[in-house]
Order: structure tokens, then C-alpha cells, then sequence
């Protein structure tokens, strides 16, 4: 996993997006209706994972050591989570759909483990249907007493 996130950053271009077309994006495409539902919860399970090894105090603790392993920062808003470069969706073709559904998961569990379970996390803007090979994604976080 550290080793795909990192060729987001390390490699050129070309060889991320071979690698991608190559990994995940034929786990998506395999999943085919069924891969938001299931990417997200693989992303919650994923976000569960990486607080049992990590001890942390605070969510920006955490947040800090997920850099490090994955290079990938999240930065955290009230309402808006910054992931950059997103780990999940560098070096897929351009897109139409938000596609960083694993990402959700991981964002919807890490707030909810530090008291913040959110309603929803929505992907407000996703760098494939920008059609940027690596990029950062938006994520808006929508609060349970905003429904
Ligand atoms: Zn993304």
C-alpha cells in the first residue's frame, strides 16, 4: 500500500498511471456497481487497522503519523477535508465520478474515532474528474445535526 501511495510522488507520470490501471483501477472497475459501498467500508476498515497501531491522542496526531507512512497529508477542516496528494485515485484515466471511495471510508472513521462521527463525507472535488493524474481531493464533511 505505502508503495503504491509513494509512486504517486516518486514516479513520473506514466509509470503511476500504468500502475494504477494495473491495481486499483481494475479492482474498481471489477466492483462495478458495488464499488463505492464497498471501497468505503474497505477504507473504514483500513482507518481501524492504522488506530490499533498507532496509540495517538489526537486526530491530528494520527493524521500526522498517516503522512509518514503513506505521504499523503490530510488536511482538516470544520467542514472540508484536503487530501494531497489523494492516495487512491493518482494515476487513474480521467473520469466523470468521484472516485475515492476507500478515502471516505478512511476520513468517515477517522473522525469517528476521535468523537466526530460524521453524517456524511462527501467527495467534493475529485482530481480524476479534473482530470489530473495526481492531485489533491476535497472532501466535505457533512455534521449529523446539519441534515
Ligand atoms: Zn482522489
Amino acid at each position: 500500500m505505502t508503495e503504491i501511495a509513494r509512486a504517486a510522488t516518486r514516479y513520473e507520470p506514466e509509470e503511476t498511471a500504468a500502475l494504477r490501471i494495473a491495481t486499483w483501477y481494475l479492482v474498481r472497475r471489477s466492483l462495478d456497481f458495488e464499488a463505492p459501498a464497498t471501497l468505503f467500508w474497505a477504507g473504514r476498515t483500513y482507518a481501524r487497522a492504522l488506530l490499533r497501531v498507532y496509540h495517538v491522542l489526537s486526530i491530528r496526531e494520527f493524521l500526522t503519523c498517516i503522512e509518514r507512512v503513506l505521504g499523503t497529508s490530510y488536511d482538516l477542516n470544520e467542514d472540508v477535508v484536503v487530501a494531497a496528494p489523494c492516495p487512491e485515485c493518482a494515476g487513474f484515466p480521467r473520469g466523470y465520478e468521484s472516485v475515492c471511495d476507500a478515502t471516505r471510508g478512511f476520513i468517515h472513521e477517522t473522525l469517528a474515532a476521535f468523537g466526530r462521527e460524521p453524517h456524511k463525507v462527501r467527495e467534493a472535488k475529485c482530481a480524476v474528474r479534473a482530470g489530473e493524474l495526481v492531485n489533491a481531493c476535497a472532501f466535505e464533511i457533512r455534521h449529523s445535526n446539519l441534515h
